[in-house]
């Protein structure tokens, strides 16, 4: 069998080949209507303000973190929700509700609120 044949694009209806899962057209299409992030409220309001408390808070501060000296922690790349509920909570532009995460320290926290309970 050859590596990459084309098949029919999973799609019902759509008879388009593709040499794995869906044609470029349903991925696009799939995309455009899974809920953006942007309808959670992460729009350019929250980017620009999580950045700017990025440059204050540049080291990761998840609890695993904070305990260890600033130089032992992971660079923060993005800003967490203490009380989880993202910029459009009643705290989303409060810092005290803020949280430097590294990426991989913020999945890690979100799989635990998600199982850990
Ligand atoms: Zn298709
Ligand atoms: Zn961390």
């Amino acid at each position: 069998m050859p590596r990459k044949a084309l098949q029919v694009c999973p799609t019902p209806g759509c008879p388009n080949l593709t040499p794995q899962g869906r044609c470029p057209g349903c991925q696009a299409q799939a995309r455009a209507e899974r809920p953006t992030s942007h309808s959670r409220g992460y729009d350019r309001r929250w980017l620009r303000a999580s950045a700017a408390y990025l440059q204050d808070h540049p080291y990761c501060e998840c609890d695993d973190c904070a305990p260890l000296p600033p130089l032992q922690r992971d660079l923060a790349t993005e800003v967490d929700h203490i009380d989880g509920l993202g910029p459009l909570g009643p705290r989303g532009y409060d810092p005290a509700n803020w949280q430097a995460m590294s990426k991989a320290h913020h999945s890690r926290k979100t799989a635990r609120d998600t199982f850990g309970h």
